[in-house]
């Protein structure tokens, strides 16, 4: 990336002088973009509430529950045995990331990203009703701290708190499920006090990031965005304005209209921007592409009887009147990478034994020598279940004739995405033994269907007469 820079954040237009904030009144645009993106953002803002309520053949959508480590990705249950499967999902969400913003840019942050959806689709809404419009709440800042002032900051900040109360208990239930993590405050918080906590500090930074924050999050939080320098080339899509066509610059007098550009100076693309940056001093960090300058300018042009476009969707390259090349070799090998995993996670995802049997050996003795002339061993069962429905299961085991096995509490019980540990005994005659590892086999039966099949090793001493 060669024509603009980005330029470093400590020049950013949101800080001024000794470090002071400065606020950006951005004013609403618009046009085809912006309504595209207001119908966008109430779904969006629909699905990411409703998200956690979902359920896809019994099983969550979406759920991350880290205390049994049971984490549901579209329908799909991940255990501690699938770790390598939900490594493999996180590399393919990453690479995915990686060739969808060399191709569309920042698409996600100004289209989809929960922190923009939120603070444009809700906050700056609540925002513009209380406050009014960008001059308006210029005044009301900089005015008299008289009752109209601590009305309005009251009525808005009220409303933001109550709002982010409310996404905290959202999120929240992407972790311990909607009715628990709205019955923390609709009923009993018994037993949820530490969720409680957690939702409330969720809370407290989610009011803080909306309420304050805002637009500094993308430039300063945000890995994504640190990372677009290395994500973004020369004809990924950007919006971007066209220097060639809208400069030299300046405000629309009929004397010298052969010898200016097309942009009339009007800033309006400016006045719009969420962020508070000049999409005319090229491509910034700041820029989310969110389009508002696009619809902004698109109006002025129409009004000004000139082609649409000064400000518009292109790339680097398309900007500088150079043919964009869509398929080049960082997209071609990112699409490749993604296929193999993609097959990968899929064949290793059909193969997936849909309950599951873990055998370790316990700790402590490697074995005990019973009264009764027998060698016991013991090891620890995990058994598994990734399907939505409970299965009752046996644990047996095959090995030397005279194997004996007891598993207390058997038959189990094993909930839909549910994971149980228990305990197996296997005893051998010492008679039997003619080797210091004999090889036994668990399978993990739910009546005549075998499930699962795990190796083991019975370790003992080999009887004299055996040796
Ligand atoms: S809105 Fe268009 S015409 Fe107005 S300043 Fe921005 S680029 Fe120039
Ligand atoms: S420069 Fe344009 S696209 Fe970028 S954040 Fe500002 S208004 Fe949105």
């Amino acid at each position: 990336m060669d024509s603009h820079a980005l330029h470093p954040p400590d020049l950013s237009v949101t800080i001024g002088e000794h470090g002071r904030r400065k606020w950006v009144y951005s004013d609403v645009a618009h046009g085809r973009f912006t309504r595209a993106r207001t119908i966008l953002y109430s779904v969006l803002v629909l699905f990411y509430v409703a998200a956690p309520w979902l359920s896809i053949a019994g099983q969550p959508f979406l759920r991350f529950d880290i205390p049994a480590r049971r984490y549901s990705i579209i329908g799909m249950t991940f255990v501690p045995t699938d770790l390598y499967l939900l490594a493999l999902f996180l590399l393919l969400a990453a690479l995915g990331m990686f060739f969808f913003s060399a191709l569309l840019g920042r698409l996600w942050c100004g289209w989809t990203c929960p922190q923009t959806v939120y603070l444009d689709g809700v906050f700056r809404r609540i925002e513009r009703w209380i406050e009014g419009t960008p001059l308006q709440r210029r005044k009301l800042d900089n005015g008299p701290h008289d009752d109209t002032y601590w009305a309005k900051k009251l009525a808005k900040h009220t409303l933001f708190g109550a709002f982010s109360l409310f996404l905290s208990l959202s999120f929240t239930a992407y972790f311990v499920g909607p009715q628990a993590s709205f019955g923390m405050v609709l009923g009993s918080v018994a037993g949820h006090s530490a969720a409680l906590i957690t939702a409330l500090i969720i809370a407290a930074a989610s009011y803080a990031n909306f309420a304050w924050f805002r637009e500094q999050f993308c430039t300063f939080l945000c890995p994504y965005a640190r990372f677009q320098s290395v994500m973004l080339d020369d004809h990924s899509l950007i919006v971007g304005y066209d220097p060639q066509r809208g400069e030299p610059r300046g405000m629309l007098r009929p004397t010298d209209l052969a010898s200016r550009g097309d942009c009339i100076d009007c800033k309006r693309c400016v006045q719009v921007c969420p962020t508070g940056i000049d999409i005319r001093d090229g491509l910034q960090l700041e820029c989310i592409s969110c389009t508002a300058c696009i619809d902004a300018c698109d109006t002025v042009m129409d009004r000004i009887g000139k082609p649409r476009g000064l400000v518009r969707y292109d790339s680097l390259a398309g900007i500088a009147r150079k043919p964009r090349r869509v398929i080049r070799a960082r997209v071609l090998l990112y699409a490749v990478v993604m296929a193999v995993l993609l097959v990968g996670f899929i064949t290793r995802l059909s193969s997936r034994e849909a309950v599951a049997l873990t055998v370790a050996r316990a700790p402590g003795l490697p074995y005990l020598a019973q009264n009764d002339g027998k060698v016991r061993n013991t090891f620890n069962l995990y058994i598994t279940n990734t399907e939505a429905h409970s299965e009752t299961v046996t644990v047996s085991v095959i090995g030397p004739a005279g194997v004996d096995l007891l598993v207390p509490g058997q038959p189990f019980e094993v909930g839909g995405g549910e994971r149980i540990n228990a305990e197996a005994f296997v005893m051998l005659p010492a008679a039997q033994i003619r080797s210091s590892e004999t090889p036994l086999t668990f399978r993990l039966t739910q009546g005549d269907n075998l499930l699962s099949t795990q190796p083991a090793v019975f370790l003992g001493p080999i009887h004299s007469t055996a040796k």
